[in-house]
């Protein structure tokens, strides 16, 4: 079978795309422990050079997962995220990029309660949009969004993507393109691979992060865009289910779902229900030049990988 890209990453060392395995004894295989992130890069055609996108703010976060869910493992972001970039350079990748970090605990005959030893892989593919330009028809997921008192979604194990699966499989089943999940409490909490906003009576809000979400990395650069660029004040509150349907506008953002357009809601359309609205477009382009290092406010947020 062909490879999308020659080489992955194995504890910092590259082996060939075909050469990652795991035990299917293990305790992540058998018990679905482990933990990742997901990442990307943007080319840049006019300076020929590659952009990765806030890769510290991930590993950061792929560390906290692991301290969460208790999986032993690295602890240097710098060496990781240095590790990422070496892999890039490897396979000499010149294009939008779709890069992970998985951590397993790959025991023999692993129980559920191990938590090491642990393996560490690294991939980086090409990507180009996950969901086109198109905007979404959105279901209210009939599942609720696990709670922090049972599965915590605030970190990024892989078990937790049961939880999306379910939400998603039932909305394409019924003809949408994707879902959004509500807390058990009924507010709406995100979906199964982005977080949501909505602009509703001249207000920007995104649920706080407190409320059965993932404290997206896309999340936080949407606020700092619409607060610094925009100079929009951000409510960070609860939102119920109805007050999507009354929205002017809605997206979901993340970083395989960039900022992406809602059109409807359970079939109510939102805005003119084809179109993004005004601010959901002005945060598209600001995120778009964001990542590429284009803003000169967030030039940390990038990092060129080729040096140029
Ligand atoms: N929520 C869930 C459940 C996700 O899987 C993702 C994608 N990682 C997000 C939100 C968005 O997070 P980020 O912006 O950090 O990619």
């Amino acid at each position: 079978a062909s490879s999308p890209v020659r080489y992955l990453l194995h504890d910092g060392e590259l082996i060939d795309y075909a050469d990652a395995r795991l035990h299917v004894l293990s305790t992540s295989m058998k018990y679905g422990v482990g933990v990742f992130e997901g990442f990307r890069a943007y080319w840049s055609e006019e300076e020929g050079e590659l952009y990765a996108f806030r890769v510290q703010d991930h590993m950061r976060r792929l560390l906290d997962s692991m301290r969460v869910v208790e999986i032993e493992g690295p602890t240097d972001i710098d060496e990781l995220t240095e590790q990422l970039l070496g892999l890039v350079r490897a396979n000499d990748l010149r294009s939008n990029l779709h890069m992970r970090a998985q951590v397993f605990v790959d025991s023999a005959d692993g129980k559920p309660d191990d938590t090491g030893p642990s393996t560490v892989y690294m991939a980086a593919i090409p990507m180009g949009n996950y969901f086109g330009a198109t905007g979404l028809d959105v279901q209210i997921s009939s599942w609720a969004r696990l709670s922090d008192r049972a599965m915590p979604p605030r970190v990024k194990s892989i078990a937790n993507y049961q939880n999306g699966r379910l939400a998603l499989l039932e909305a394409r089943r019924n003809g949408y393109g994707a879902a959004l999940l509500l807390t058990e409490n009924g507010h709406v909490a995100e979906g199964a691979g982005y977080n949501v906003f909505m602009v509703r009576q001249g207000r920007l809000c995104t649920p706080p992060s407190t409320e059965s979400i993932l404290e997206g990395i896309t999340r936080d650069s949407v606020i700092q865009l619409a607060q610094k660029e925009l100079g929009l004040e951000i409510d960070i509150r609860p939102i119920d289910r109805t007050e999507l349907y009354s929205a002017d506008e809605i997206f979901v953002c993340g970083s395989a779902a960039e900022v992406n357009h809602v059109k409807s809601v359970d079939r109510t359309p939102i805005g003119d229900g084809s179109q993004p609205g005004e601010i959901t477009a002005q945060l598209q382009g600001l995120y778009q030049q964001a990542v590429r290092g284009q803003l000169d406010s967030f030039r940390d947020w990038v990092i060129p990988v080729y040096g140029t």
